[in-house]
């Protein structure tokens, strides 16, 4: 896989520094050295994250869909009644989850592309609701919720709010204590530009005390255990340990940049970059809100999901294909990752290079 320049939503390609620790020798984690790192972590994620006084961090060993599994079980409970907000394949996740678990939701679903508004919100104004549960930015179909509205719909409803920011943390603005989130999940192979093994949980202090106050019974996903371990700057099991110190690593390089700011910045020069550059060729975009993240685009006369496996087998460039009803209409184009201009110039060289050969026409 040498040489493939990675234009996918995760994983993503990773600094020189970053890799340079994958091929070191994994060290012993019960150690004074090893919970520096993890308090270290969590003291930066929630300074990117903005989460207000007394937040904490959970590190799950696992992929996103582990800590967003944790959430739902240790946050919300069969006494909730959740706003799910389901506009493609991780919406559809989180209604699974609470089926799953046993959790009461009323279900907004969203056409493919389209955005959230006033509209669907209204309907569900003072109906009781407990809490809203949604994926800030669909990576799907590369659709950004309005947050600030979400945000001003759950204070006015004083319900509690949980974000997946998975693929939108240090990619698209995200501020917890403006918007009085309670719950923000991100994982280690988005923005954070790692290999995939962690995601993590910046719980509010409102958050908190349904973990304290949580019947769940399970052991592995267990958010009392992991905050009780954290204090000390452990976790309860052995975790994915050089992951970890890869985003101790890459926390670092953000922060000594600009922080949450700089990153999320970059993302979106580089975004706007890559829009401007593929405006002559016959691509319409999916979605008129996209995240900086990833730019999903409709081919007008050829099947998407050729696109992908041409660029892939014959120009060594990946991108991102879509599954199910979206194969052949949509691929996505990840802005996230140790990606720069130049490498967007590559892609839509060779994408200019498609055009040439009827390909892409
Ligand atoms: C990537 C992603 C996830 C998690 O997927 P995993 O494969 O479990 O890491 C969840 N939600 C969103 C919005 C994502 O982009």
């Amino acid at each position: 896989m040498k040489g493939m320049l990675n234009f996918t939503i995760g994983p993503v390609m990773s600094s020189e520094s970053v890799l340079a620790i994958g091929n070191e020798q994994v060290p012993y984690f019960r150690t004074a050295e090893f919970s520096e790192v993890m308090l270290e972590n969590e003291r930066l994620v929630m300074q990117f994250a903005h989460a207000p006084a007394h937040s904490r961090v959970a590190f799950i060993t696992g992929s996103g869909t582990a800590s967003m599994e944790a959430v739902i079980m240790n946050v919300l409970s069969p006494a909730d009644k959740a706003i799910v907000i389901n506009g493609g394949s991780f919406g559809e996740r989180f209604v699974q989850l609470c089926q799953i678990h046993g959790i009461p939701y009323s279900e907004v679903k969203l056409a493919y592309g389209q955005p959230l508004t006033e509209e669907h919100l209204a309907s569900l104004d003072g109906q009781g609701h407990t809490a809203f549960v949604v994926n800030m930015h669909e990576t799907s179909t590369g659709v950004l919720y309005d947050m600030e509205m979400i945000s001003r719909f759950c204070k006015a409803n004083g319900i509690l709010l949980v974000v997946d920011a998975i693929s939108s943390f240090l990619a698209d603005p995200f501020n917890m204590e403006a918007l009085e989130a309670d719950v923000m999940i991100t994982g280690s192979q988005k923005a954070l530009a790692c290999p995939p093994g962690i995601s993590l949980i910046v719980l509010s202090p409102r958050a908190l005390e349904r973990v304290a106050e949580s019947k769940t019974r399970c052991m592995y996903l267990d958010l009392k255990d992991a905050l009780k371990n954290g204090e000390r700057g452990q976790t309860p099991f052995t975790p994915a340990v050089s992951v970890l110190l890869q985003i101790n690593k890459r926390l670092h390089e953000i922060d000594a940049l600009g922080g949450d700011e700089y990153e999320t910045n970059r993302t979106k020069a580089l975004a706007a970059d890559f829009r401007q550059k593929i405006q002559t060729l016959p691509f319409k975009m999916f979605t008129n809100s996209p995240s900086n993240a990833v730019t999903s685009l409709s081919p007008i006369n050829v099947s998407a999901f050729d696109i992908f496996i041409t660029l892939k087998d014959e120009y060594q460039i990946w991108i991102c294909p879509n599954g199910g009803d979206l194969r052949d209409k949509v691929f996505r184009v990840g802005h996230i990752g140790a990606l720069t201009p130049d490498d967007n110039t590559v892609l839509v060289d060779a994408m200019n290079d498609m055009f040439r050969r009827g390909l892409i026409r």
